[in-house]
């Protein structure tokens, strides 16, 4: 079995100094992991591992982004679950898991460090508005899926904000980024005056963006007073992602000066 290595010891192995370089097929085959693309039924890749061998199977999709993503996955179980090293993933299990602790979160967490490195993904991302269009531009550079790539952008880009995930109308997941408090939550379901319910009304509707009331999303009691810009996008037949961004910072402000 190959031993395990972190993402960015393989960056450094590989010399790699721009997103062009992540050559994800040429990585896993060096640590002994061999990427195929075909149809596949069920899930939306696997991994079967046999000593130091392993083949991993991506559904050979139209999105070069998630196919890429699944694979990172895949390799993401070959270096991380040694005890396991049989997986069958499907995209909705890889969507859910970006709040739980499990090797289907930790298998995301490395495919995410090693498809978006910090150190190349900051940069890019430095002062691009926290909207989905710039995680779409993003997740193009680096040929990875627009979820993992929205997560990076709240993570390490310049502006606060929350992404929510909406599986069948319903909150899945939320992740805050750095500056948010703590005590800011999304509703569990979108209320009518926000763009996520006029996609969750409206099915030919893929896209929506604009400035909304921040109590529309914002469980806080003061959340009326101030304004949130909302950027929602269906990314797959019940799941839509939804980007709130504080262009305003004085609702943040204001909290944190609560807080002291
Ligand atoms: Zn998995």
């Amino acid at each position: 079995m190959s031993p395990y290595e972190s993402p960015s010891a393989i960056i450094a192995d590989f010399r790699i100094s721009d997103p062009s370089e992540i050559d994800i097929e040429a990585i896993a085959q060096s640590r002994g992991a061999t990427i195929i693309y075909e149809p596949i039924e069920g899930c939306a890749a696997r991994i079967l591992g046999n000593g130091d061998q392993a083949i991993i199977t991506v559904d050979d999709g139209p999105n070069v982004g998630r196919r890429r993503f699944s694979a990172a996955h895949e390799f993401g179980h070959w270096m991380r679950d040694r005890a396991k090293i049989r997986f069958a993933c499907t995209d909705q299990a890889m969507l859910a898991s970006w709040v739980n602790v499990d090797a289907e979160r930790g298998a995301n967490e490395y495919a995410a460090d090693l498809l978006l490195p910090k150190t190349l993904f900051q940069p890019a991302a430095r002062n691009k508005p926290l909207t989905l269009d710039s995680a779409q531009d993003l997740a193009i550079l680096f040929r990875t899926s627009v979820t993992a790539t929205a997560i990076r952008l709240l993570r390490y880009g310049s502006f606060p904000g929350i992404l929510i995930f909406l599986e069948s109308g319903k909150r899945k997941w939320f992740i805050r980024g750095e500056d948010v408090p703590d005590v800011l939550w999304a509703h569990e379901f979108p209320p009518k005056a926000t763009y996520a319910a006029d996609l969750i009304g409206n099915r030919t509707l893929d896209n929506a963006a604009g400035a909304v009331q921040a109590d529309g999303w914002i469980d806080h009691p003061q959340s009326r007073w101030y304004e949130v810009h909302e950027h929602s996008c269906r990314i797959s037949k019940n799941g839509i992602l939804t980007l709130l961004w504080w262009k305003n910072e004085k609702q943040l402000l204001d909290l944190t000066r609560e807080e002291k």
